[in-house]
């Protein structure tokens, strides 16, 4: 699938990597699959936490670690994956990842392991770090997921502030 570059972010706190993720919560739909890509400690779990209140939430999220798939209930239902956990694509069949895509939304961890699997909404971020609390974001998107981001006018807000959060 197509994906272009939607925003190079910064944040300089994991408080603002995760209203980052809330933003795009509230704007997504079913089907979407999101693609966490960077190292340990850049900030997935925290994106994701976000991610889980944008899309109305409640209960806590954990990282994924010892077990391949957690489903949290919410206005759309969440299904979080760590594909660090997986040893080959076929686990994700195993897993009927195509059953979470219609249920609610993806999101992945160490998504590059993988290729995609078939969706109608892809994004992808990639997390890097730049200092103790700093993060630099690559946000890329489909043009569906873009379509429906750009909904959001807070979201627009943000993803057009300048670097580091300094508005
Ligand atoms: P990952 O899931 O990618 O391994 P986590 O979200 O679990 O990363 O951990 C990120 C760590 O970095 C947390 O301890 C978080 O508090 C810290 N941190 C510091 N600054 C940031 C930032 N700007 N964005 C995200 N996390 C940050
Ligand atoms: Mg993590």
């Amino acid at each position: 699938m197509e994906l272009r570059i939607i925003a190079d972010i910064e944040t300089v706190s994991a408080a603002e990597t995760e209203e980052l993720g809330r933003l795009i919560g509230e704007a997504l739909e079913r089907g979407a699959f999101i693609a966490l890509e960077g190292d340990l400690g850049g900030g997935k779990t925290t994106f994701t936490r976000g991610l889980a209140r944008g899309l109305g939430i409640a209960s806590n999220v954990t990282s994924p670690t010892f077990q391949l798939v957690r489903e949290y209930e919410g206005r759309i239902a969440l299904f979080h994956f760590d594909f660090y956990r997986l040893e080959t694509a076929s686990e994700l069949v195993d897993l009927d990842i195509g059953y979470c895509l219609g249920a609610g939304v993806v999101v992945a961890e160490w998504a590059d392991r993988f290729p995609p699997p078939e969706s109608d909404s892809l994004l992808r971020l990639r997390f890097d770090w730049a200092g103790e609390s700093r993060r630099r974001i690559r946000l890329e998107a489909c043009p569906r997921a873009a379509a429906a981001l750009e909904k959001s006018d807070s979201l627009r807000l943000r993803l057009s502030a300048p670097p580091g959060g300094e508005q």
